[in-house]
């Protein structure tokens, strides 16, 4: 593994064929070759520099698999069409029938589904832990488990990993840490503490502009070539490969990922801080009463801040809804699902992004069903959006 910076991609050069200052989009599904002998050698990869089929690889993503490689600090990646588009094929390429994962049991409804619900028919288990607690994670670890994954900051609760820690306990088993990196990109730099594989949804952050869904695993070379194996690969064979029209115009919108996420750090910090002093229940890594703060702290590239996600809990989802829909009234954002929008984007997640996650089981987890998590936006002037969001609240009698 290489460890770069969080931020590099203005070290990367690539040119058009005809010198442009962005790379060619290779829009071709197929590849034609002077030479039968040159298509079998490449079929074979033995044939550097060639093409055959956009499933196997497309220098539009090639491109963009080797900017988020940089951020991550990562030897190489993959790109995906979704961001489950990148968790299901790395499970499955690391575990088969009789294999079993420990996960945590905060993570985005659709992988929790994956693991709770579809893999046992593959024949493979998952013990979900609560990822803050080591020693619960170290005592579900069998002669069976392959995998441990988690999400640096999770969906919908923020819990923090102990990545370093994580990692300390998938190498004396000899098992692989795979960390969802969605909510804090450049914040934290998973590979950099020890994660084996790195995986995001482009659809979020990084692309920014909530015009797409798109994924990446980041990880070794030897990692991404078993995922992109012809024969057994499970990238390759399932086939949630990206358009390179998609790729080529996330790579663009990676290149203000830095500028965008202190945007959405430094809004989302002013934010949970007031929220908190009101007398609201506000969770937020930024927040010293964050039980992980002291942790994300030795975790985190600080100048990237500490993501642009908060929940607050307002009690009830009449109440939640009803807040929701009047600062959608006024412009304060979208009721919306996903995140990394340059507008805020609330939901309530119990009935919406977790609600793959049954009832008891959200209880038991802390998800209660007045908690509203926001994607904070990159509003210019924070004082005036809190101001007007705090008379939200009076209206609809929060605070
Ligand atoms: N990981 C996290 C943390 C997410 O929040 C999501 C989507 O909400 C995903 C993965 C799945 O990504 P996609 O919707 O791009 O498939």
């Amino acid at each position: 593994m290489k460890f770069n910076p969080a931020n590099n991609i203005q070290d990367l050069q690539y040119f058009g064929e005809f010198g442009g200052v962005n790379p060619s989009i290779s829009d071709s599904s197929t590849y034609t070759f002077i030479s039968a002998k040159t298509m079998f050698d490449t079929f074979e990869g033995n044939a550097d520099g060639c093409y055959l089929y956009s499933r196997h690889s497309i220098p539009s993503n090639l491109y963009l698999g080797e900017a988020l490689a940089a951020m991550e600090g990562t030897e190489t990646a993959n790109v995906s069409a979704s961001g489950m588009g990148a968790i299901t094929p790395v499970l499955l390429q690391l575990c088969g029938a009789g294999d079993h994962i420990v996960s945590s049991r905060t993570i985005y409804g659709g992988t929790y589904a994956f693991l709770k619900n579809f893999t046992p028919r593959l024949g493979i288990e998952t013990t979900f832990v609560d990822i803050t607690r080591l020693d619960l994670v170290a005592a579900s670890i069998t002669e069976k488990t392959k995998v441990l994954y988690c999400e640096s900051v999770s969906n919908p609760l923020l819990e923090v990993a102990d990545i370093a820690g994580l990692s300390a306990l998938a190498k004396k088993y000899n098992l692989k840490l795979v960390v969802d990196n969605t909510f804090s990109p450049l914040s934290v730099s998973p590979a950099k503490l020890g994660a084996d594989i790195v995986i995001h949804s482009l659809t979020k952050f990084i692309n920014g502009s909530s015009d797409t869904v798109g994924g990446v695993v980041c990880g070794t070379q030897e990692f991404i070539n078993d995922l992109r194996n012809v024969n057994d690969g499970a990238s390759m064979l399932l086939g949630a490969t990206m358009d390179s029209l998609r790729a080529s115009s996330i790579l663009k919108n990676m290149r203000t990922l830095h500028i965008r996420m202190k945007q959405h750090s430094k809004n989302a910090v002013f934010l949970a801080n007031k929220f908190e002093a009101d007398g609201l229940k506000t969770v937020y890594p930024g927040l010293v009463s964050h039980p992980s703060h002291q942790l994300f702290k030795t975790m985190m590239n600080t100048e990237y801040g500490f993501g642009g996600m908060l929940t607050i809990d307002v009690g009830t989802l009449e109440k939640a809804n009803e807040l929701m829909e009047l600062m959608q009234h006024k412009n304060l954002g979208y009721l919306a699902v996903s995140l990394g929008f340059y507008k805020t984007l609330f939901s309530a997640p119990g009935s919406s992004t977790s609600s793959e996650i049954p009832e008891d089981e959200q209880t038991a987890m802390g998800l209660s069903d007045g908690l509203i998590r926001f994607s904070i936006g990159l509003d210019n002037d924070i004082e005036r959006t809190y101001k007007m969001m705090k008379s939200c609240m009076k209206e609809v009698d929060i605070l």
